[in-house]
């Protein structure tokens, strides 16, 4: 295993750097005091610019106009564009729209991807995914409310979803629905494509989250289907097949995850390292000289460093084995990322003393945005609790 940057990635690093430098940081403090949908015109001129530099859906395969980078070579990318909070949107890199480009690549009919995948990867149309649900436990993937029912060729949803991101401003969804719930657990559910708007699908409202509405492409919609009508076409994938799909679209998805987080983490160790070597506490005595201010230093450098390894070998295993054989690995730097994320941010904020509470760095909004870190793409409990039966089931416990 070699995961030392090939000079093809060392080239995207350098003018991805470039480029954040020039076109990303100097807006961050406008976008943080006038707030997202304010900012889209300056934000759509920015994402012309991202396309000039040949890594606009950079994931995507070249024939389908995207920038053909392998997994790992996304990996990196995914790390720089991570140390700006709209690095991945303005590179069309942003979750949901990946995991969404990535599913209907895999299983989207022709006119699927011809409707909805293609204007996606040009960016000029955006998506949301709505499967988790108020009224039941989104940990338990096999487990929901809402219904898609046929009628003569159309299927009609019933349901309500929360939590989807995006929705605002969004062309189409991926309904996560049970077509069939006398089939067995995980095959009673299917995934169905709905354009918005549609009659019947509607955005309730954004929620509140940590004190933030947020709008368009930052913002987490609760929605309602009621009795909303789509061609049986705009089914992806087979029928019952929405678990497996939900599977595929999340394996690849935590590594764009992980690498974001880790450059969150480079970002706020950057900003740790400048004030503890700026700052004084006294003339001549910056605060770096504490032991204490070190200690907290050292210690992030060597989780980053620990976690980066770890996600680059799991961007590996999913290479050479796919991602059914990279499960451990991919459970595993799920909450080990989100937690070195948390304690990283967490010991910046506390160097900057009074400085870290205000929007003048990055680091508050992070602070609160992240946090979700921990719940979404499955809760760590969920990863911990996984990676512990399968190796407890080597010892012959029965789980
Ligand atoms: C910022 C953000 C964006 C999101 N975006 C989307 C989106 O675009 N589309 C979408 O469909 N969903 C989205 N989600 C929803 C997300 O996938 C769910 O919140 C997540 O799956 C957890 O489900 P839940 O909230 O229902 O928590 P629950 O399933 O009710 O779990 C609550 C808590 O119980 C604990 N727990 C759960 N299972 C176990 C276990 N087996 N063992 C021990 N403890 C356990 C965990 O601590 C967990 O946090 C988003 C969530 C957030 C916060």
């Amino acid at each position: 295993m070699d995961f030392s940057p090939s000079p093809k990635v060392d080239a995207i690093r350098t003018s991805l750097r470039d480029f954040m430098k020039r076109e990303v940081y100097p807006i961050e403090q406008d976008l943080r005091r006038k707030g997202f949908v304010a900012m889209l015109p300056t934000l759509k001129e920015k994402r012309e610019r991202a396309k000039e530099t040949g890594l606009f859906a950079a994931f995507i395969p070249e024939a389908l106009g995207g920038g053909g980078l392998s997994l790992t070579e996304f990996a990196h990318m995914s790390e720089e564009l991570g140390r700006s909070p709209i690095g991945h949107y303005l590179f069309n890199c942003q979750a949901p729209d990946v995991g969404n480009m990535e599913v209907l690549m895999e299983f989207g009919t022709p006119d699927q991807k011809e409707r909805f995948l293609m204007p996606l990867i040009r960016g000029e149309i955006r998506s949301c995914f709505t499967m988790t649900e108020p009224e039941f436990a989104g940990s338990n993937p096999v487990w929901m409310g809402t219904t898609a029912k046929k009628d003569g060729d159309e299927w009609v949803l019933r349901g309500h979803k929360w939590f989807s991101t995006g929705m605002e401003g969004s062309a189409f969804a991926i309904c996560m629905a049970v077509t069939n719930p006398d089939a067995e657990p995980h095959a009673r559910a299917s995934m169905i494509l709905v354009p918005n708007p549609t009659p019947g699908f509607e955005l309730i409202g954004n929620l509140s989250i940590m004190g933030d509405r947020g709008g368009d492409w930052a913002s987490h919609g609760e929605v309602s289907y009621q009795d909303a009508r789509v061609p049986l076409a705009n089914l992806l994938g087979g029928e019952g097949m929405g678990f497996l799909l939900a599977q595929q679209r999340l394996g690849p998805g935590r590594i764009h995850h992980c690498m974001r987080w880790i450059g969150i983490c480079e970002r706020a160790f950057d900003l740790m390292c400048s004030h503890a070597a700026t700052r004084e506490i006294a003339p001549g005595k910056p605060l770096g000289t504490k032991q204490i201010v070190q200690s907290w230093i050292a210690e992030s450098r060597a989780e980053i460093h620990a976690a980066r390894l770890m996600v680059l070998h799991a961007a590996w295993k999913i290479e050479k084995n796919g991602t059914h054989g990279a499960r451990e690995e991919i459970s595993l730097i799920k909450f080990t990322v989100a937690r070195t994320l948390q304690r990283v941010l967490d010991r910046a904020i506390q160097t900057l003393g009074g400085l870290g509470m205000t929007d003048d760095t990055p680091l508050a909004y992070w602070y609160s945005h992240e946090r979700a870190a921990r719940i979404y793409d499955g809760a760590d409990e969920v990863h911990i609790e996984n990676v512990a039966k399968r190796i407890l089931r080597g010892y012959g416990i029965k789980l």
